[in-house]
């Protein structure tokens, strides 16, 4: 294990721009892995418990599609002329092609010399952020030293593929350590492609580590989440739930509304642990069944449920009649929901999905279970971009439905706050209100009509005490007269 106060020294001056005096963490001693971040004091949930900003930072260049922005800035730039006229091989815009940053980048890459530097390649654009390390000051590097990195065979595959694409690629052992090292930690605890952390329904199109944020530890129910700042990137660490004065802070490395094995199955390869948190550690995951499969038994209605036992193929009670099931069994039944909801997902029409979740799914696959929350996921991401095949009502009463029974499921696993909670209450206030709006207008359209049929009997009572008053045989029910004194009433 590397120091914690090593650690926190290097963390102070890299936080030092921040200026907290009296920061609400500490790295410790974890009681989960090695060293974590403590909260020194307690926190109300929603409270900023840090600010971090990224030691390293570029483009992610995941996409061919996406090579045109700026290494500097990040904003996209008009997708003829955007490479730097030097020749380094790095897309730049006017005002960042001075900046002091894209000097140090733009004489690294040339002394590289790039095979074609006027071609965006992704390959090339990617590294910048590994080789961005090279830079840094000692302190800097020594911070990245102190951050976990999983130094499995692959790691060294970027750098070496990478080296490909230069002339004069560097071949000093230290200089290849330090990109190879970096690699390994963005992948253990950066932002990275192979880590997963889309959990919080918010899109991070770079490249990134943040100290601070790498050195916290995972649990599957984190107490914890983050937001960055648009102008900085900086990353806001805030409160999930209330937080004592000791606890560990957490965050979570992998999708929320994912199952225990596949989770299980990820943090092993990925980050090479095995996560014993309460949800872990419990088949039902707290009540939640996002494992949960129909019995195999079709005289029984009981839910399936995998064993804890760590490993990648355990086996699956039914909670009601404890019939077993073998865990090849039980993956049939997933994967045939999973490509039933997944086809539906891919087809163009969202109705016909809607459809389909609300009728037929539920007979051969619990709701609980992630593949129908992630579909329900799809389904409101899509409603919020608008133009789909479904009318006015549709739309409002599945985003009421879906935000309600996704933000249920986050109930009953104790997760507290998050972007995604955010974003979902957000969707159940404007519905709500749309309809509360709706009625108001009905009720204000009810009263209008009221008014009108009183004022309409009025006039009745008026025409006829004035034909009573005109001719007294009218009165007794002489229609024609009666019509008579109403049109000359009208006349009048
Ligand atoms: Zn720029
Ligand atoms: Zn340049
Ligand atoms: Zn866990
Ligand atoms: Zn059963």
């Amino acid at each position: 294990m590397i120091c914690p106060k090593r650690t926190s020294e290097l963390l102070d001056l890299h936080l030092a721009p921040f200026k907290d005096k009296d920061p609400a963490w500490e790295v410790g001693v974890s009681k989960i892995a090695g060293r974590g971040v403590m909260a020194t004091r307690q926190l109300k949930r929603g409270e900023i418990i840090f600010q971090d900003s990224p030691l390293l930072i570029g483009l992610a260049a995941h996409e061919e599609d996406t090579l045109n922005a700026c290494s500097v800035c990040f904003k996209m730039l008009p997708d003829t002329r955007f490479m730097c006229r030097q020749g380094c091989g790095l897309p730049v815009c006017s005002l960042c092609a001075k900046k002091k940053q894209h000097k140090t980048d733009c004489d690294m890459f040339k002394s590289w010399g790039s095979n074609e530097p006027d071609v965006a390649n992704s390959v090339i654009i990617r590294l910048l952020c590994v080789a961005r390390a090279i830079n840094l000051s000692k302190d800097q590097r020594d911070l990245i030293y102190c951050l976990q990195a999983n130094l499995d065979n692959n790691h060294r595959t970027e750098v070496r593929n990478a080296a490909k694409c230069f002339k004069n690629f560097p071949t000093d052992k230290k200089i290849v350590e330090i990109m190879n090292r970096t690699v390994a930690v963005l992948r253990t605890n950066g932002f990275d492609k192979t880590t997963d952390r889309t959990t919080d329904n918010q899109e991070f199109n770079y490249r990134a580590l943040y100290p601070l944020f790498a050195v916290m530890n995972h649990d599957c129910i984190p107490n914890s989440y983050y937001t960055f700042e648009e102008k900085t990137n900086n990353m806001i660490v805030r409160a999930a739930v209330d937080i004592a004065e000791g606890e560990e802070i957490t965050t979570t490395y992998t999708k929320l509304f994912t199952g225990n094995i596949a989770r299980h199955l990820f943090l092993k390869m990925k980050k090479g642990f095995t996560c014993k948190c309460p949800r872990c550690l419990d088949s039902t995951e707290k009540g939640s069944f996002i494992s949960g499969l129909y019995c195999r038994d079709t005289n029984c209605s009981g839910l399936v449920v995998p064993e804890i036992t760590g490993l990648p193929h355990p086996n699956w009670n039914c909670l009601v009649c404890k019939q077993k099931s073998t865990h090849a069994q039980m993956m049939k039944s997933q994967d045939f929901a999973s490509g039933a909801i997944n086809a539906k997902v891919n087809s163009n029409s969202l109705r016909t999905l809607v459809h389909y979740l609300n009728e037929k799914s539920d007979s051969f696959i619990p709701s609980s279970n992630y593949v129908v929350i992630d579909a329900k996921m799809s389904v409101l991401a899509r409603l919020a971009q608008g133009r789909e095949d479904c009318n006015e009502e549709l739309v409002s009463s599945t985003r009421l439905r879906y935000s309600r029974d996704i933000t249920q499921i986050m109930d009953q696993l104790g997760l507290g706050d998050s972007l995604l909670r955010a974003q979902l209450e957000q969707q159940l206030h404007k519905e709500e209100e749309r309809r509360a709006k709706k009625q108001q207008e009905l009720a204000k359209k009810q009263q209008e009509l009221a008014d009108l049929e009183q004022k309409a009997a009025e006039a009745d009572k008026l025409l006829a005490a004035l034909a009573v008053a005109e001719d007294p045989a009218a009165a007794a029910g002489d229609g024609a007269a009666a019509a008579a004194a109403a049109a000359a009433a009208e006349q009048a």
